[in-house]
Formats: C-alpha cells, sequence, structure tokens
C-alpha cells in the first residue's frame, strides 16, 4: 500500500473488534487484518522459526490453561492462574533449567521473595541488582541538579549490563522485576534470552500502573486526560 492511501491503524479505538472470532475479515476500513494482510501474512513464517516456534505454541497452551470452568456455576469461565503460577509454567513446559532475574534494587524484597519460589520449582537462578557495577550517573552525563538527591553520589542503573550478565550466564529465560521505564527496555533491547515481566514498577500505585488508568476519570487522576499534563 502507497503511503497516499495508507491508514493510520487504531485497533484500540476500533468500534467492534471482530479479529477474535471467525468474522476476523470484517473490521473496520483501516483494519490492519486487512490492511496490513501481506504482514499478517509474512508473520505467520515468523512462528516457525527456532526458538520461536515451540515457545508460541507453548505460551498459548499456558492461556488456555489460564481458564476453567467456575465451580458454582460449570457453564461460566473462571481464570486460575495467577502471573506467577504462568512463569512457572511456561518455564517448565519450555524445559528451562537455569532463568535469569533482573532486579530493581528498590524491589530487592519481591526479589527475594520469587527466587526461591523460582528454585523450590526446580529451576537454577541467576539474579542481577540495577545497580550492578557501581557506576555514577556522571557516566551517562547526569548532572548534580538531575539526580534523585542532588550532591550525593548515586550510582546509574545498568540494564545492559544486567543483560549481557545474564547472556553471559548462559539463562534460558529472564524474569524483569520492577525495572524503571526505558531501563526495561534497554535491558529488553541487550538480552539474549527471551524475556518475560512479573512485576512493572510503578512507585506511586503499588506497582500496579493500570490504577491510573482506572483512576483517569475520578477527581483524584483527572489530570491524566488532560491534553497537556505536564508530564514532561
Ligand atoms: S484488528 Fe481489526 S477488528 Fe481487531 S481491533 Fe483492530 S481494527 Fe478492530
Amino acid at each position: 500500500m502507497d503511503e497516499e492511501t495508507r491508514r493510520i491503524i487504531e485497533c484500540a479505538k476500533c468500534p467492534g473488534p471482530v479479529c477474535n472470532s471467525a468474522a476476523f475479515m470484517k473490521g473496520p476500513e483501516n483494519c490492519p487484518t486487512q490492511v496490513e494482510a501481506d504482514v499478517i501474512e509474512e508473520t505467520k513464517h515468523w512462528y516457525e522459526e527456532p526458538g520461536v516456534a515451540e515457545f508460541a505454541r507453548q505460551a498459548s497452551i499456558v492461556e488456555g490453561e489460564a481458564y476453567g470452568p467456575t465451580p458454582w456455576a460449570p457453564d461460566t469461565m473462571s481464570t486460575v492462574t495467577t502471573r506467577l503460577e504462568e512463569i512457572i509454567k511456561l518455564a517448565k513446559k519450555m524445559g528451562y533449567k537455569k532463568l535469569g532475574v533482573a532486579f530493581c534494587i528498590g524491589l530487592r524484597n519481591e526479589a527475594g521473595i520469587l527466587i526461591p519460589i523460582l528454585e523450590n520449582n526446580g529451576f537454577e537462578v541467576v539474579s542481577v541488582c540495577c545497580k550492578t557495577g557501581g557506576v555514577p550517573k556522571e557516566d551517562i552525563g547526569i548532572k548534580e541538579e538531575e539526580k534523585i538527591r542532588s550532591g550525593r553520589y548515586e550510582t546509574m542503573c545498568n540494564p545492559i549490563a544486567q543483560a549481557e550478565i545474564l547472556n553471559r550466564e548462559g539463562t534460558e529465560f529472564n524474569i524483569l522485576v520492577g525495572l524503571c521505564v526505558g531501563h526495561d527496555a534497554l535491558f529488553l533491547k541487550y538480552a539474549r534470552a527471551l524475556t518475560t515481566v512479573f512485576i512493572v514498577k510503578d512507585r506511586v500505585l503499588a506497582h500496579n500502573p493500570a490504577a491510573a488508568l482506572y483512576l483517569s476519570s475520578t477527581v483524584y487522576y483527572r489530570r491524566l486526560l488532560a491534553k497537556d499534563n505536564s508530564a514532561d
């Protein structure tokens, strides 16, 4: 499709998603199922690649096993697995033996609870803290006034080293625990093994960032819906 006729893809504004049904070709005019049909076709084959095919299959099986009949209403479905259980199930189904945990120093307590759970499930776990290396923030151009507390020594978060340490340890699957926005992105860029996210950091909302959306129509967080909320 040429650039002039290309329409912006806006699935999040879809008036009635049909892609989750057998009527998947009946979406709106800008539905990527139709206007990006070549991408859909090409990427289907990417699921056949070594290292992807079995992972995609097992991830889908874990998804399917996340639901079961509601005991008191067997005709309806209930969710039955936590995210933690799903991570363990997927890693077991894939036959992984060695896992990597990249955690934020602010969530070391959570990492400290998580790791024995993984070990009790038979995994060898390599864990790396975000501040590994003790590299000063000045090394990446941070000025005194850009630190959390100016005038003090501050160690930069080091997601690239976290990823490379896990790469060299040969971890087969990595789990992120609370890396900061952006530091998580760098970890994902440099990690060799596939990586999932267990905890997403939200310093205000008890690591539940979706709460900002749920509260965005309330008086407390209405500022989030303003055109410019000055969150720069
Ligand atoms: S893929 Fe098509 S049907 Fe599905 S949400 Fe996007 S626009 Fe709607």
